[in-house]
């Protein structure tokens, strides 16, 4: 029942008739709108007639609910609800995405895969630990350690954390633990689960059980709501037909309804809705044409070795293809995803640009070419919104090449950043310094470590695009005679040890790298 107040009642009329109902054992939701005042009443009305409540000199109209779900219905509560889970806002403009991997694995796979996914655009971690398998041989997830593992990969990548509850005896750790707590298609009608999580305050993401109607999922929410937790994010992920080409079939049509019937945000699954990686894409463009408010991913560094729903997965660099798509899609709904700046840099990771690229963008997306040029090339073609190379060292001088580049009347010039540059010299674990008769690396990278070099008569000096290239090239090579001039970042990323530190010929040896757009 819904009760509309009339415009202009005082504080003390509305107060009586609260208390009047309250005495009636009702639990009364008030809604606050600019024009008029709205009171939901929830339980049992069938004592209480209309005219009855009409009679009362606070009351304008009484209308009937007729729908079994009154908390989440539309009519209790016109506007939309946001859920705020951090910093992010579910079913406000911004899409949720959420993204990571059926199942965590290990500490190693979900840090590489959050903070992949973050740099592409993700906003929320998702990862199961206790895994609802149809198979009791299947894996079941590395539970509590699961959840410890998915909390410390959500730390290192900045991004809040979803994780499937089972059984209520694990509230208090999920409490403890996620940022939002995931009830499965399987267990969308555990009713005591339900109950449990109504009575604490962390958002729910509710899935539709894959023999559910949308009354039922609403009626699922109904428990979780009454309970007095108003945090429920509802979630298609496909019912079952019978259709067998894909695993489920993702009903779309839920999104309009849910969204017409009830003011809670709607997440679409397009993984568990298909089964299949490839239609993740078209579906999840689908998804944001319908109105979902946000999207939940699997992706997987392996899919092909997942330990659950492998062939649904997507890897991150597949998931760092779509989202500018997606992008497109939601800016069309009015809704938005924002995507990280990509940053092109010169050099492949662990480059000196690279190491001025995550000082100046640490949530970008960074991506190294080898040649100056690339970079030029990846900016002017929107492959990437910055790029970033050396422009002069102090032992140095100018990079002559750059220089040239940076003519480009359709190339400006934001920033300069300036590195203090320490060379050492790097090779595979157990090589000796006596042994070395090859030196790879970069020209001015050599010149800057003219003095040292003059030590070692007996050496090769070989030119390299770029110190990381070097780096790689050697540690590739592992021959024991071979050593690189590069940087402590490069050598810990080639898992090589450093022979000699700090071999530039002055300590006081930096580098200003250019920071530039397209026009
Ligand atoms: C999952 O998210 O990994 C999962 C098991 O989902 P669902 O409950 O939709 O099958
Ligand atoms: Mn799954």
């Amino acid at each position: 029942m819904i009760i509309v107040l009339k415009h202009g009642v005082t504080e003390e009329q509305t107060n009586s008739l609260k208390e009047w109902l309250s005495g009636k054992g009702l639990d009364i939701c008030p809604i606050y709108g600019a024009e008029k005042t709205v009171l939901g009443l929830v339980g049992d009305t069938s004592h209480l007639s209309a005219d009855e409540i009409g009679m009362h000199e606070a009351v304008e109209k009484v209308l009937k609910v007729m729908e079994p779900y009154k908390k989440a219905n539309r009519k209790f509560h016109p506007e939309n609800t946001v859920i705020k889970v951090k910093n992010l806002e579910i079913g406000g403009k911004e899409l949720a995405i959420i993204a990571g991997p059926c199942s965590v694995e290990s500490e190693e796979q979900i840090i590489q895969i959050a903070l992949q996914v973050k740099k592409a655009g993700a906003n929320m971690l998702r990862g199961g630990a206790f895994k609802p398998r149809t198979s009791p041989y299947s894996f079941q997830g590395l539970r509590a350690e699961g959840l410890i593992l998915l909390k410390r990969a959500g730390e290192a990548a900045g991004l809040p954390i979803v994780s499937e509850i089972t059984n209520p005896n694990y509230i208090e750790l999920f409490d403890q633990y996620v940022d939002v707590i995931q009830v499965g298609a399987r267990n969308m009608q555990n009713f005591e689960l339900l109950k449990e999580l109504g009575r604490i305050k962390k958002p729910v993401l509710l899935k539709r059980g894959f023999a559910n109607t949308l009354e039922e999922l609403l009626m699922a929410c109904e428990y979780i709501m009454s309970e007095g937790n108003p945090n429920v994010i509802l979630c298609e992920r496909g019912i079952r037909t019978h259709e067998t080409y894909t695993r489920n079939t993702l009903d779309l049509s839920a999104v309009p309804a849910l969204k017409r019937i009830s003011h809670l945000p709607v997440l679409v699954d397009p993984s568990h809705g298909t089964g299949i990686s490839w239609m993740v894409e078209p579906l999840s463009k689908a998804a944001i044409a319908v109105g979902a408010d946000g999207l939940i991913i699997e992706v997987h560094n392996n899919p092909s070795k997942a330990l659950s729903d492998g062939p649904q997965s997507i890897t991150p660099s597949q998931f760092s293809y779509i989202m500018p798509k997606l992008k497109e899609y939601a800016a069309l709904e009015g809704r938005s995803i924002s995507i990280p700046h990509t940053v092109a840099y010169a050099g492949t990771p662990g480059s000196f640009a690279n190491e001025a690229a995550e000082k100046t963008y640490p949530d970008s997306a960074h991506t190294g070419f080898e040649r100056f040029e690339d970079v030029f090339w990846a900016v002017l073609n929107k492959k990437a919104e910055i790029g970033i190379v050396p422009y002069e060292n102090t032992l140095a001088g100018k990079v002559a090449e750059v220089e040239e580049l940076l003519n480009n009347k359709n190339i400006e010039i934001i920033d300069r950043i300036k590195i203090k540059i320490r060379q050492m010299l790097v090779a595979p674990s157990g090589t000796e310094l006596s042994s070395i008769r090859k030196i790879y690396s970069h020209p001015k990278a050599i010149e800057q470590c003219s003095k040292f070099l003059s030590t070692m008569p007996d050496c090769r000096i070989i030119p390299y695009s770029t110190t990381s290239a070097a780096a790689m090239t050697v540690a590739a090579l592992n021959d024991k005679c071979s050593a690189a001039i590069a940087s402590e970042t490069a050598a810990r990323l080639y898992k090589l040890s450093t022979l000699k530190e700090d071999i530039q010929d002055d300590e006081n040896n930096y580098t200003e790298f250019v920071v530039f757009r397209a026009k």
